[in-house]
């Protein structure tokens, strides 16, 4: 183990993603092992829990998370998703606390209607990232998928909207961050929410 993280907080951070990726699970937001979560557990050097590769994300135990750096490469545990380079990124870039990343049907239909990014306006439910309900228009960015996690971090990076803490990936999901992975949560389900509700309206 890292001289900063015990192994007793790494399994308190598992616990708690545990928990978090079960909620989402029983949404039908984490089908098929899809998706991962992670929470920041130090920021110098920069250290995540990520939740492990290949398990049913409404299974999951303490123990079934990846401790991973800056670049996403497993510090300690399992295998970490290829994904967990991305989670560092968002965490380093946006100051993020915990990141959710889940593979929503309305975040890849909406993603394909509207490749240059999404427009919310006049609705209260933009008060759960943040915004004033009215007289502002909130766009939230989509940006092509890549295999290349780096590559996929510099179009996050390049496309980020401060006032929107999500990003839709194109044929492939969502992104959504926020200060601890309470936060995290509601603001996914605020941008799932959102994001349900254009695909019903058009
Ligand atoms: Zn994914």
């Amino acid at each position: 183990m890292t001289a900063c993280i015990s192994a007793r907080e790494l399994e308190e951070a598992g616990a708690v993603l545990a928990a978090e990726s079960a909620r989402f699970a029983s949404f039908g937001w984490m089908r098929g092992t899809s998706g991962n979560l992670s929470m920041v557990l130090s920021r110098a050097p920069l250290r995540l829990a990520v939740t492990a590769s290949g398990h049913d994300k409404g299974e999951l135990t303490p123990r079934d998370v990846v401790l991973v750096d800056g670049q996403g490469a497993a510090v300690h545990g399992g295998r970490p998703s290829a994904e967990a380079e991305l989670h560092a990124r968002v965490a380093a870039l946006t100051g993020a606390g915990a990141v959710v990343h889940v593979h929503t049907v309305a975040s890849v239909a909406m993603g394909r209607r509207e490749p240059g990014g999404i427009v919310f306006r006049d609705l209260e439910m933009l008060k759960g990232v943040g915004q004033p309900a009215h007289d502002v228009e909130v766009t939230l960015p989509v940006i092509a998928n890549s295999q290349d996690m780096s590559e996929l971090g510099d179009r996050l990076e390049a496309a980020r909207n401060p006032g929107m803490p999500a990003v839709v990936v194109a044929g492939h999901g969502l992104y959504v961050w926020g200060a601890d992975p309470r936060q995290a949560r509601h603001h996914t389900e605020v941008v799932e929410w959102l994001l349900e509700l254009e695909l019903f309206r058009r």
